[in-house]
């Protein structure tokens, strides 16, 4: 396996472990540069890079090379002028930019080591196809409305929301949209953009008096595709730039898909106007596969990739990771990874000694500390006043939340959450978890907003 691989590989990891801001802001432009004496060189763009890599991440990034060569020992750092040849490859020509008739930035905020080739102009992996895409009662709703749009962009669902846990799917889905459009209408005008960019872009236009150009730029899309909405920021200026954008697409019925890890609902940076609109359209969620369809998968990657892996294997690993599928083709990897490296068969034994560790001790490990940042994250609140006493009432939901979790998922006994969320006796705690418990039966969204603070909680 060479370094590109080794690091690829250990990449794919990386990122579900992390958020994707992190995993943008700190692993993009990074590469190993040279593997010696079992330690691995790893080349980062700047100082300030390599301080925090080496502070923040060692441990964690020497422990993702090295489940996947046992072999490294230690990791070193060094600034480096790596500049991929991927990247050399995305720059849009002037060819391609004067066919799409938009002036468009150069994609450069995004991470590209296994993006081969996303299109400069769209924005699109042409990766992410329909015909790679598995359909199950998981994502039928999703799936199904998405080929509507296909059929008919603009005249059937506006805008499609499309929600869902980390690694399920959403980006996948909505790229494929893109890429089918394309394909059926040539001279279509397809943008997809990360939520993160398009910040970006108007954060930069705002301070280069730049915003009517870039208004310009969007207005002349036919399909606006939108991922990671939750990441919108809270700012006035920023909502009001998208969605004076937003509707100007709406009103010309151009055709918008918006994804988020929740439902427009539970994300409290989002503006109710903007929240009214996308509850206007059609929302669809994606759940979680079962076991069929997670076999269902492993098996189209190995055909997609000519793997040959006994159907035993592909049973345990498809019952090993059942929540989430980039960590679901990761887990195959390895294994396929592995028996190449020591040459011999993949047999169900192999498989169950290399995903021991995900067996054994399931990678799901949380703390307090991790449970009152997520909650308070995810309600934009101080997390010391869910810990102190504040009878804020804003404050009370999410403290009862904190609770439910604590006593369901750390069992925690309901002295000890009283004591560390707000000094409340232990019959505050038990009133608020069953008071959580039974909402739950009739609340879908507290479900989904449960499922999303679980993804943060159990992310490193
Ligand atoms: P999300 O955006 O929801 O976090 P992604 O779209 O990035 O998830 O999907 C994670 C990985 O799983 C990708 O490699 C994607 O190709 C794959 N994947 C997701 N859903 C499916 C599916 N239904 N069929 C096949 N592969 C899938
Ligand atoms: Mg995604």
């Amino acid at each position: 396996m060479d370094h590109d691989e080794l690091w690829h590989q250990a990449l794919t990891e990386i990122e579900t472990n992390v958020t994707k801001a992190n995993f943008i802001t700190w692993f993009k432009h990074t590469a190993v540069a040279d593997l010696r004496d079992g330690v691995v060189t790893l080349s980062v763009p700047n100082g300030f890079a390599k301080e925090w890599l080496k502070s923040k991440y060692h441990k964690f990034i020497l422990r993702a090379v090295r489940n996947i060569d046992r072999d490294v020992k230690d990791i070193e750092y060094i600034i480096g002028q790596y500049k991929s040849a991927i990247e050399e490859k995305r720059r849009p020509t002037p060819d391609r930019l004067r066919r799409a008739g938009i002036p468009t930035a150069v994609p450069d905020d995004e991470f590209t080591l296994r993006d081969v080739s996303i299109d400069p102009v769209t924005n699109l992996n042409p990766r992410y196809a329909f015909e790679h895409f598995i359909v199950g009662s998981f994502n039928e709703l999703a799936h199904a409305t998405a080929q509507s749009i296909v059929k008919n962009p603009g005249n059937s669902y506006n805008p499609l929301f499309i929600y869902g846990g980390v690694g399920l799917g959403k980006t996948h889905l909505i790229q494929a949209v893109g890429n089918e459009v394309m394909r059926q209408r040539p001279g279509f005008r397809v943008l997809y953009v990360p939520t993160e960019r398009f910040m970006g872009e108007v954060v930069e236009a705002l301070s280069n008096q730049a915003m009517s150009r870039l208004k310009e730029k969007y207005r002349l899309i036919d399909l606006l595709i939108i991922d990671d909405i939750q990441f919108i920021g809270r700012t006035e200026k920023m909502q009001e730039e998208f969605f004076h954008i937003f509707n100007t697409l709406y009103q010309n019925n151009k055709q918008i898909i918006i994804s988020s890890d929740r439902p427009p609902k539970s994300i409290p940076t989002l503006e109710e106007r903007l929240r009214s609109r996308f509850e206007g359209g059609m929302i669809a969620d994606i759940g979680l596969p079962d076991r069929e369809t997670r076999m269902m998968i492993l098996k189209t990657k190995c055909l997609e990739k000519s793997m040959a892996v006994p159907e035993d294997a592909l049973w345990f690993v498809a019952d090993s990771i059942k929540t989430n599928i980039r960590e679901l083709e990761g887990a195959l990897n390895r294994v396929v990874i592995s028996s190449k490296l020591s040459n011999s068969p993949i047999s169900l034994e192999e498989t169950k000694k290399i995903l021991a560790h995900i067996a054994q001790e399931p990678r799901r490990f949380t703390s307090l500390k991790k449970v009152v940042k997520s909650v308070a994250d995810f309600f934009e609140i101080n997390e010391k006043e869910l810990i102190d006493h504040s009878r804020r009432k804003e404050i009370v939901r999410p403290r009862q939340i904190a609770m439910y979790l604590l006593r369901e998922d750390l069992k925690s006994s309901f002295p000890f959450i009283g004591d560390k969320l707000g000094k409340k006796d232990h019959t505050t705690v038990i009133h608020a978890c069953k008071k959580i418990t039974n909402e739950l039966k009739s609340n879908p969204l507290l479900e989904e907003e449960l499922r999303a603070i679980r993804d943060r909680m159990y992310s490193a």
